[in-house]
């Protein structure tokens, strides 16, 4: 039988399973079997030897606003009203068009398959745009249109919005990488009426829900001044969680809050490294996986991060939490390649088609070399990645069967045109600082 790829020989992780080596075959999309001798048994089109490799689920970044890569560095070292008043909303009014979104959407889905993310849960705007990307370069996207209360981009109106992604919902109902998302960008960005719309909305369509939630203490402490409620039980008493909702950061959960998120399948995307840097706080995660929240991991936007390396999240993220709580115990390398891997599967409500290993699962699946002075000697490779390896090691990129990055080299565009209109976007963005 003739099939798309043959992975051999590589240390194969399973998380039901002891890492193993073993052989996988591919075709169709999908994983078609792990075993020995697939070799004699299958006619490959492309033979991968994954010889002192390790073969893993691609990561699921569940918070990211891809189209954000041309201001990777613009503005660091500020809080994060007056970084997004003062420096991101100027530039994103005088630069964000089609051509912008496009352009900067594919230099986004370069960098996170170089870092091994096969799939990302983003939240920003001209998603039609972004999903062109998305196609070309083969990456697996959720796309959150964002909704505002105020005129953004090219939108008058949230309504708009609305109508927007219900197209955008029609047009990729068939794609194999691409689904929409309704994404209302914070609480204190959308009223009442736009978030139980956006809502109501993800319901009918049986999409997912995107938001930023308790990012920082004073948004918590208006939302309790306004609405005389914390952030999560406010949107509760909107009846939001009815929905399939991934929130982003909720680094400022109360026990009743965490209650109703598990209570209701939700998700939250833990973004450390982006907390960190804006110095918006942070929580004790031991709590939360006490009161059962599904946790999965996202990396933000580059222009907060400001990179997109799953792997330094995930080890920062693993060493805060050990120190927060006093307690080396917590967050065992293992559980936090799970929490970013099937985690993050599980918080878009794909977890029966990506995050895992398993035959008939989507093939969705990154090699990492550790022939090298970095990962030598390997007693664990859940250790290797959370502690000792960078995304350099990431050799091999599959995304939905198809191979998308051959040792390092990303295979379906032109990795120096990309570097290229980086440059160029750069010298218009300083010229327009210059002059604002
Ligand atoms: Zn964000």
């Amino acid at each position: 039988m003739k099939i798309d790829i043959l992975i051999k020989n590589g240390l194969i992780l399973k998380f039901d399973k002891k890492p193993t080596l073993n052989n996988i075959a591919i075709t169709d999309g999908k994983i078609l079997e792990i075993g020995t001798n697939l070799e004699q048994k299958y006619k490959a089109k492309l033979i991968i030897d994954a010889t002192e490799k390790i073969v893993m689920p691609g990561f699921v970044n569940t918070h990211s606003h891809v189209a954000m890569s041309y201001f990777k560095g613009l503005a660091d070292d500020l809080p994060l009203q007056e970084w997004l008043t003062k420096h991101i909303w100027p530039v994103e009014e005088k630069f964000l068009s089609e051509e912008f979104v496009k352009d900067a959407a594919i230099h986004g889905c370069a960098e996170m398959i170089k870092n091994g993310i096969t799939t990302f849960n983003d939240m920003y705007f001209f998603g039609d745009q972004t999903a062109g990307s998305v196609e070309k370069i083969g990456i697996r996207a959720v796309l959150g249109e964002g909704v505002l209360d105020f005129p953004v981009a090219n939108y008058q109106n949230a309504d708009e919005i609305f109508a927007y992604i219900r197209k955008m919902h029609d047009k990729y109902k068939k794609s194999e990488l691409i689904d929409f998302a309704v994404a209302p960008h914070a609480i204190y960005t959308c009223g009442k009426e736009n978030l139980i719309k956006s809502k109501d909305l993800a319901l009918e369509l049986g999409i997912l829900l995107h938001i930023h939630l308790s990012e920082t203490k004073q948004e918590v402490d208006d939302c309790i001044k306004k609405t005389g409620l914390r952030p999560v039980e406010y949107l509760d008493s909107l009846g939001f969680f009815e929905g399939d909702v991934v929130v982003a950061h909720a680094i400022w959960l109360d026990e009743s809050e965490q209650n109703i998120l598990a209570k209701n399948n939700s998700s939250i995307a833990i973004n450390t490294s982006s907390n960190l840097k804006i110095a918006s706080g942070f929580d004790s995660f031991k709590s939360y996986l006490e009161h059962g929240v599904n946790l999965s991991i996202g990396t933000d936007g580059v222009a907060s991060n400001n990179n997109l390396s799953m792997l330094q999240e995930i080890s920062l993220t693993a060493k805060l939490q050990k120190a927060l709580n006093n307690d080396p115990t917590i967050l065992p390398a293992k559980e936090m390649i799970q929490i970013a891997t099937i985690g993050g599967a599980k918080a878009l409500n794909k977890n029966n088609q990506i995050g895992s290993i398993e035959v008939g699962k989507k093939a969705d699946i990154i090699i990492v070399d550790t022939d090298c002075i970095e990962a030598q000697p390997m007693y664990d490779p859940y250790s290797h990645l959370v502690y000792s390896l960078a995304s350099e090691q990431i050799k091999d990129v599959i995304i939905n069967g198809k191979i998308v990055m051959k040792n390092r080299k990303l295979v379906n565009i032109d990795e120096n045109e990309i570097i290229e209109k980086a440059k160029y976007y750069q010298r218009k963005i300083m010229e327009f600082n210059h002059i604002k």
